[in-house]
């Protein structure tokens, strides 16, 4: 069959190479009579007038795909031998088997032309320097290629349609497997069930991985998950909760009754010869098939847990670590409000500050914010120690109802795990005991399984009564409990609780502590448990109390800082350096700790309670400062001045009583002057103005000629009117 008519001299003086490959181990094992052929190509050759020992076979790519060239290190080695002039013929059962790429296949067959090679398969020999030899050669490569792409495509196909059915067999993860029928269901075995409805359960609950990994460890539960042995296959196994099986129970859509097929996706890329592989997204999946089969949770929950998770990816980057020692009880608790970094305890002498200074440490920018840690602590300790009274006794009574629920859920499980456990050792038992005793070396293998088994059982028992102690649990009643509680301020306050159980107890209350320490005031974002939030201002200036500081700023936005004065010191309270309070040092106390009022010139720290100081009022109504102190004096303006005529006044304005004391009123018929109203009355002009007030008419200021009159416009709908008219 062949034509060894291209066979030369210098070919027969080179060595004849076979190159042997199948893609795949599968194929290696299974597909016996390609590889038979494949070697036969030796005696083509020694047919052809190559010797025996010319003879070279290159099989290093048994198990490789021709797709690719750089990962067959035979066919590596084939180039480089043709290149040194060393190959006469390269044999090969098809040229598919050289390769299934069109770049290598013309590489080859330009490295093969260029040094005199040829190329043989099991029906002909080519040169590929011979163009009619080469034009076939390229077609054979191009119908090799064009061969692989269909046998992919029919593949991929083949497999997308059966997933789109549902009934491709993707891997099945712990807790489902496959019935007779090849339907996924839930796993036959209790324990296995139990142990993943748990996770899904606890993290309704607890809401974190970390959460249920802690809870699983402190209920000493285990897992199932399959373990593969070679030869036997896939068997349940059990062993301790960690991060990531948790993660991959609940992350994984199987288990929410979702088919999902075509989820990663490997991409090749050939400059730099590496192979990725991608997750896409869950709505991008090739087939995604809801309720397919019963879910160990709803598509619904399975969809929020990965959002929470989502957003605990975020706070855990921020976690709270444990409560170490050290004076600062928030320690590990606290955030800064203005860059949402953890604040850390700093102490320096007697004196201790939560301190945001992560940017401080690493790149020498400036400290972000600080704050003193016994002011935010004794704040938030007062708030704390208020909120435990005895309502949240109910409340945590229930919780020990529900805590109790949980317990009996985790009995449960250990008593499942104590009979698997049983059952396992009594079945090694039993393998024992029906072996001939005279096959000792399997006896002895048999006998030290039971060993296992039972060690393993006794390990568990151990487990179980250290976890469930036998004896009455100690039990509160609520009563206890509300007692305790009235002594726990009087226990705090006098130290009797340990700085560490202080800690304890703030966490168990509160999640988050934020502050923001711009400003003189610390603003405290109290993040209980539970989400609900308290905010609160701490004073930052260290010669405040803050009790002193809420006083005054409740106070600040209704009274004069005199009126303030006076009230701190007839209820008895001195300043820090116990003096008494002036009304320059309430001021001062207001602006060091950026108290806003109203009645202050200040703009940045006004609040409008409508009072505006002698000047304004004057400059607002158009008459000297004087003038404004006189109206003041006879009541036409209202105003707060606490000694008459000496102490700052402060008159109370709005756009009317300027509008009718600038003179911009209009003239109407009904009004009066005042001195009209003095005859008739026989009043004094204070007494016209008391009159006016207490009738609820107008008191006006009107121009006539050059001078400016008083005038009082008279509430028509008033019985007074008949005063009036007896007046004209
Ligand atoms: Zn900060």
């Amino acid at each position: 069959m062949y034509t060894n008519n291209k066979i030369q001299s210098y070919h027969l003086d080179r060595s004849a190479v076979i190159y042997v490959r199948q893609s795949s181990a599968y194929q290696v094992e299974n597909n016996k009579e390609s590889q038979r052929r494949q070697y036969d190509l030796h005696k083509s050759a020694l047919q052809l007038g190559w010797h025996e020992n010319q003879v070279i076979i290159i099989d290093e790519d048994l198990g490789i795909s021709g797709a690719k060239s750089d990962n067959r290190p035979g066919y590596q080695k084939l180039v480089s031998m043709i290149a040194l002039r060393k190959v006469g013929v390269i044999f090969g059962i098809e040229v598919s088997r050289l390769t299934r790429n069109c770049r290598d296949w013309y590489e080859l067959l330009e490295i093969a032309s260029t040094f005199d090679t040829l190329i043989a398969d099991e029906e002909a020999i080519f040169n590929p320097a011979d163009y009619n030899d080469r034009l076939l050669l390229g077609l054979k490569g191009t119908i090799s290629e064009a061969e692989l792409h269909q046998i992919k495509c029919r593949m991929v196909r083949g497999r997308l349609n059966k997933a789109k059915r549902g009934d491709l067999e993707i891997n099945l993860p712990i807790g489902y497997e496959r019935d007779e029928l090849g339907k996924i269901r839930k796993s036959p075995d209790e324990s296995v069930r139990t142990a993943i409805e748990t996770i899904f359960s606890l993290f309704q609950k607890l809401g974190s991985v970390r959460g249920i990994l802690l809870e699983l460890c402190r209920r000493k539960q285990e897992l199932p998950y399959h373990k593969t042995t070679p030869g036997i296959g896939r068997k349940i196994a059990w062993h301790k909760a960690t991060y990531d099986a948790i993660y991959l129970i609940l992350t994984n859509p199987t288990y929410a009754g979702v088919y999902s097929y075509g989820r990663r996706k490997k991409t090749y890329n050939p400059v730099d010869k590496i192979t990725s592989v991608n997750t896409v997204a869950q709505e991008n999946c090739e087939v995604f098939i809801k309720d397919h089969h019963e879910g160990y949770t709803t598509y619904e929950d399975y969809q929020n847990n990965i959002k929470m998770m989502e957003e605990n990816h975020y706070r855990n980057q921020m976690s709270i670590g444990a409560a170490r020692e050290g004076k600062a009880l928030l320690q590990g608790i606290v955030y800064c409000q203005s860059c949402g970094l953890k604040m850390r305890p700093r102490y320096s002498s007697q004196r201790y500050y939560y301190c945001c200074d992560r940017d401080h440490r690493r790149f020498g920018e400036p400290v972000c914010g600080w704050a003193s840690a016994c002011r935010v602590d004794n704040a938030i300790v007062d708030v704390a120690l208020q909120i435990l009274n005895e309502g949240t006794v109910d409340l945590t009574f229930q919780l020990m109802e529900r805590h109790k629920k949980e317990e009996e859920e985790s009995y449960k499980q250990w008593e499942q795990k104590m009979k698997r456990l049983d059952y396992e050792a009594n079945l090694a038992r039993k393998r024992y005991e029906s072996v001939d005793p005279e096959n000792r070396l399997v006896a002895s293998t048999l006998e030290s399984e039971w060993n296992t088994k039972l060690t393993a059982l006794q390990v568990a028992k151990i487990e179980f009564e250290k976890f469930y102690p036998k004896g009455e649990k100690i039990k509160f009643t609520a009563p206890e409990v509300k007692n305790l509680l009235h002594s726990l301020k009087e226990k705090w306050t006098t130290d009797k609780i340990s700085i560490q159980d202080k800690k304890e107890i703030l966490r168990c209350l509160i999640e988050r502590v934020f502050i923001n320490t711009k400003g003189k005031v610390l603003a405290i974002k109290i993040i209980w448990q539970g989400q609900i939030v308290t905010t609160l201002d701490v004073p930052k200036y260290l010669f405040s109390s803050s009790h002193l500081y809420h006083k005054i700023k409740k106070m600040a936005a209704k009274n004069t800082d005199e009126e303030i004065a006076d009230i701190l010191n007839q209820a008895g309270y001195l300043t820090v350096k116990n003096k008494l309070w002036t009304p320059r040092r309430v001021m001062d106390f207001r602006l060091s700790n950026q108290i806003a009022s109203g009645f202050t010139k200040n703009e940045k720290l006004k609040i409008n309670s409508g009072y505006v100081c002698s000047q304004e009022a004057a400059k607002k109504i158009g008459v000297a400062i004087t003038t404004i102190q006189h109206w003041f004096n006879l009541g036409i303006l209202e105003g707060r001045q606490r000694i008459a005529k000496q102490s700052k006044l402060w008159i109370y304005l709005d756009s009317d009583i300027i509008q009718n004391l600038n003179g911009a009123a209009s003239f109407s018929n009904t009004i009066k002057t005042f001195r009209s109203v003095m005859k008739t009355q026989g009043f004094k002009q204070n007494e016209v103005v008391q009159w006016a007030k207490a009738n609820n008419h107008r008191i006006l200021r009107l121009q006539r000629g050059k001078a400016f009159h008083f005038y009082i416009q008279p509430c028509i709908t008033n019985l007074n009117k008949a005063i009036l008219d007896r007046s004209m």
